[in-house]
């Protein structure tokens, strides 16, 4: 899978995703991510990417022309037109649901704005999917693209150890999952439940089920609801 971020701050996107799981699943070869400086493509004789809104307000838009030319030179490269999303917070919320459909594809780009965002006729021209990592602004779309990313990158062959690393894993499994504890078996007075202690998998599979459906009822009764339903 090859994905490309669009952004005006690669080295904040490549600081995160050269690092950890991640970083080690690009520099073995599972997923092919790469950062591109939308300013290289802008035709301003000072590399200019954005300007005032029209109709007045504050801050700044980021213009056509600069992102439509860095689209078209990732279609160049990818030999293809990569399935465009941009980071937005009018967007979908994204969920695992979505991520899971999103990383089975082949290619991807991702497009993070700043400022107040990005002029409307580009996103209408390319973008497929508006994409909100939630209820909140954030001052660019890099954050944002870090998260999806990596959500996506997680899923790929190879990237985890096994591919029930992340489908027994909150949400993916349809509860949040159990608690989870390591050595020592008593840290400051606290003890390990001692069914974790016994080497007996099928009672510790049933009292992790157990915690994960008390803290799902708890937590997140709209998981809770579903769950339940999916089991009748
Ligand atoms: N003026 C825009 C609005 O009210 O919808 C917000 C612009 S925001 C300050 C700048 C950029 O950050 C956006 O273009 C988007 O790429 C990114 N962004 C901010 N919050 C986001 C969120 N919750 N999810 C995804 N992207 C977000």
């Amino acid at each position: 899978m090859k994905i490309e971020i669009a952004t005006l701050f690669p080295e904040m996107c490549e600081a995160v995703l050269g690092e950890s799981i991640v970083g080690r699943a690009r520099k073995a070869g599972l997923i092919d991510i790469h950062c591109r400086q939308i300013r290289d493509y802008s035709t301003d004789k000072h590399r200019r990417v954005d300007d005032n809104p029209y109709g007045g307000g504050m801050g700044m838009v980021m213009q056509c022309q600069p992102i439509y030319d860095c689209y078209k030179a990732v279609c160049d490269d990818m030999g293809c037109k990569p399935h465009t999303i941009y980071m937005s917070p009018k967007g979908r919320v994204l969920d695992q649901q979505r991520a899971i459909e999103l990383s089975a594809m082949d290619n991807i780009l991702i497009i993070c704005g700043h400022y107040e965002g990005v002029d409307q006729r580009v996103i209408d021209r390319i973008v497929d999917e508006e994409i909100s990592i939630g209820d909140y602004v954030l001052t660019g779309g890099e954050l944002p693209a870090m998260v999806l990313t990596d959500c996506i990158a997680r899923m790929q062959p190879g990237v985890l150890a096994d591919e029930s690393c992340f489908t027994d894993e909150s949400i993916y499994s349809g509860l949040l999952e159990y608690p989870q504890y390591s050595r020592p078996e008593i840290w400051d007075g606290e003890a390990v439940p001692p069914v974790l202690l016994t080497g007996h998998h099928k009672n510790i599979k049933k009292w992790r089920l157990e915690q994960s459906i008390e803290l799902t009822k708890e937590r997140r009764p709209d998981l809770f609801e579903k769950y339940t339903k999916s089991q009748t």
